[in-house]
């Protein structure tokens, strides 16, 4: 089978991948560079964490999460090259004067869980799981979480692409998706079935679709060392920090709707900064390495969809989860192109519309 794939961000390289594994062809059509990969998919804190999530929004998110969470780790084996994977789980915080925002966070959890996901830690323990946060007097530990390097990822899934034979078309944006045509700068390419993966970009063919705009700093100093992502809960600001290669740190995310992708403001800037500091002094040094803004592609309920026009499928709504739900709907997609019967959540993610009449 042959397939076309327009955008190389987080859903069209793991689509590329896991159908070349399949036997498929596969031609990936990217508007930017491959390398940098302009997406949401790079700026992204890469967290996978069903449980944090579940507070902001509903059970099928959850239910889809725990799925993906069981599939990236087999994933990720076969890649050729290992990526820093860690499920050793995440906490949140907060300091003594905001703890009933830490008791809202547990009992909403609770609540639309129906049993506890999460452990509470006592000064002790949490000193024990990371040294550098033992001024709190409490946490949660949420041990169903964890993370990747997903620039690694992003990397080594186009180091695997490149060598399983697949074609790739970078600089190349794609204009047009109409049942099995791509039309692109490159020109009209015939598939057997074309995947339209382009986050964002895929506005004009999917009306209902918003941008939310995201903005994160990095910074890397030697003072702190934190082993698992951190949520910290303040009345002003929610941040995470998540440990990155090198001593770094990516702090994030304002959320914000808007689908402005101009460079982050002083105010963000200040806050993340802020409640950066609050978390630990330590970090008053640490070096600010970059500051990066995207837009999480949403759809209306913030759930994904596949949307099945002919022989055009179209995969987006990833929103803030595009790294905790990828892999479910990734063999969700598989399982449509495949004909097979992996993916529990097809119900709830399929959609169907007359295809796009083809132009001449
Ligand atoms: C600040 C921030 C923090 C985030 N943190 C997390 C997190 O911790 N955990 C989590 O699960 N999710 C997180 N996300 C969400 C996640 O990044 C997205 O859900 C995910 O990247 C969406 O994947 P995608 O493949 O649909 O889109 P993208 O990753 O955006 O990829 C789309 C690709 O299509 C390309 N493209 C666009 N238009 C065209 C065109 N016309 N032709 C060809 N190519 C085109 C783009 O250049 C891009 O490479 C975060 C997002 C942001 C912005």
């Amino acid at each position: 089978m042959n397939i076309g794939i327009a955008g190389g961000g987080l859903l069209g390289r793991l689509c590329a991948w896991r159908l070349l594994r399949e036997g498929c062809q596969v031609t990936l059509f990217e508007a930017g560079s491959l390398t940098t990969c302009p997406g949401a998919a790079r700026t992204a804190a890469a967290m996978i964490s069903p449980l944090s999530e579940l507070v902001d929004s509903d059970r099928t998110v959850y239910d889809m999460g725990m799925h993906s969470l069981q599939l990236w780790p087999q994933w990720l084996a076969q890649l050729q090259q290992p990526v820093h994977y860690y499920d050793g789980g995440s906490l949140v915080t907060a300091h003594r004067q905001d703890q009933g925002l830490l008791n809202q966070f547990a009992n909403t959890l609770q609540h639309k869980l129906g049993e506890n996901g999460y452990q509470w830690l006592n000064q002790a323990q949490l000193q024990a799981q990371e040294p550098d946060l033992s001024h709190f007097s409490q946490a949660l530990y949420l041990p169903a979480e964890a993370y990747v390097d997903n620039h690694a990822l992003l990397d080594q899934l186009l180091a695997d692409i490149t060598a399983m034979g697949g074609t790739l078309h970078e600089h190349c944006a794609v204009e047009l998706l109409q049942d099995n045509r791509i039309c692109s700068s490159h020109g009209i390419d015939t598939f057997d079935h074309v995947l339209d993966c382009r986050g964002i970009g895929a506005k004009q063919a999917l009306p209902q679709l918003r941008g939310v705009r995201g903005e994160v700093m990095w910074v890397q100093t030697r003072e702190v060392q934190l082993q698992r992502p951190v949520r910290f809960m303040h009345p002003r600001y929610k941040l995470y920090i998540v440990p990155k290669p090198d001593h770094q740190f990516i702090i994030g995310a304002t959320e914000i709707e808007s689908e402005d992708m101009s460079a982050i403001s002083l105010r963000s800037n200040l806050e993340l900064s802020s409640a950066l500091y609050a978390v630990s002094p330590a970090f008053a040094e640490a070096r600010i390495t970059r500051t990066d803004v995207n837009l999480r592609p949403a759809l209306l309920n913030n759930h994904p969809q596949i949307l099945v026009q002919g022989r055009c499928l179209r995969a987006n709504g990833l929103y803030r989860h595009g790294y905790l739900l990828a892999p479910m709907m990734v063999e969700a997609v598989l399982d449509r192109l495949l004909q097979r019967q992996h993916s529990p959540f097809m119900e709830q993610l399929l959609r169907t519309t007359q295809p796009e009449a083809v132009t001449p």
